[in-house]
């Protein structure tokens, strides 16, 4: 078969001559001949095939420059490729789900002391963080006030200083009298401060580039639970008898199962289950998940460092969180088992109950 016109061109593969013209301009599908008299583009059939892929891949939404790469890769490691991008979209989409989940949340927020029905609440809460048995120093920090509940696990030379700053600078919101229309502001910019502090504590020392921490922590508004989280420490709830994690770790293992290219048992075992793609760190910028819960009555919530949640099975947990009711002890018992099982790391817990207050 001869060569096709780019009217003809466009035609079988979708694509619109203005499109065929910028792709040749990028490099992307240059015609296979130039004609030097008219300088019109003709296009070869076998060409077809790498068009065609590139519509879709437009269809899909990938930028250009990366369906050029997608494109000079044999099949099977393009197929990765077009695998990864979409897991990226897909985590994108999930971060602005949430945050259009706080914004609904927020917007409908309702005070509750203007309706009769609701009865204020209240929360009754414990911390505790023991450096476990193996660990010298301890570079956790766990907080528990009226209205605070935090876990910060630190790393690096100054990790101990890096967690315990991040949470001094989030009990600022303690004392703070905050608009309702401000919560997500405010939050944002307690966590860029967080980071800020983190950030000076590194150039203060030698060790600039290792020092950083995780940071989950809510904050009790009277009838909701604002969260923060960036990195691997775990917030759980419990309700109405199921228990359930609500954040998502920042870690590669955990993008990777994401992505489909590790399974969750095979993450379990991973040399670099801990390897951290988000923190409060020197030098970067932090992106915090942010989120609001309502608060039900009854509401159990189990703030933790990995030092439980990667030694201390799901059940065992969760049974210690169902059976014991006093948050103090709740706190003592997890971090008792963590240790029976060798203790190899850092553990803090904060135990949260929501309560209905009498009056
Ligand atoms: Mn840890």
């Amino acid at each position: 078969m001869g060569l096709l016109t780019i009217g003809a061109f466009a035609k079988a593969s979708r694509l619109s001559p203005k499109a065929l013209r910028l792709y040749d301009e990028l490099g992307l599908l240059p015609p296979a001949r130039v004609d030097p008299t008219t300088g019109y583009r003709l296009y070869a059939p076998e060409q077809l095939e790498r068009a065609r892929l590139v519509a879709w891949l437009r269809r899909l939404g990938m930028p250009l420059a990366r369906i050029q790469e997608v494109c000079e890769l044999a099949a099977p490691a393009a197929a990765r490729e077009v695998r990864a991008f979409w897991a990226e979209v897909e985590a994108d989409t999930a971060a602005r789900r949430d945050l259009a989940t706080f914004l609904i949340d927020h917007l409908s927020w309702k005070d509750p002391t203007m309706s009769p029905t609701t009865k204020p609440m209240g929360i009754r809460y414990a911390a505790l963080s023991d450096a476990g048995l193996v660990r010298e120093s301890n570079q956790d920090t766990a907080y528990a006030g009226s209205r605070l509940l935090a876990v910060a696990d630190g790393f690096g030379t100054g990790g101990a200083p890096a967690s315990a700053a991040a949470i001094n600078v989030l009990k600022r919101l303690e004392t703070d009298t905050i608009p309702a229309g401000n919560l997500l502001n405010v939050l944002q910019d307690t966590i860029e401060q967080a980071n800020q502090a983190v950030h000076d504590i590194a150039v203060s020392g030698p060790a600039r580039q290792e020092v950083g921490t995780t940071l989950t922590a809510m904050l009790w508004t009277g009838s909701q639970l604002a969260l923060v989280h960036v990195g691997d420490s775990r917030a759980y709830l419990l309700r109405d008898g199921e228990f359930f994690q609500i954040t998502h770790d920042h870690t590669l293992v955990q993008s990777m199962v994401d992505d489909g290219r590790l399974s969750p048992d095979e993450a379990t075992s991973h040399p670099q289950r801990s390897l951290l793609i988000r923190a409060l760190a020197a030098g970067t910028e932090v992106t915090a998940d942010m989120r609001l819960h309502d608060a039900h009555p009854g509401d159990r919530y189990l703030l933790c460092s990995d030092g439980l949640s990667t030694v201390v099975p799901g059940e065992e947990v969760h049974r210690v969180i169902s059976t014991i009711a006093d948050p103090d002890q709740a706190v003592r018992a997890l971090i008792a088992l963590a240790n029976s099982s060798g203790g190899p790391d850092n553990i803090s817990c904060v135990v949260a109950d929501v309560l209905e207050l009498q009056q």
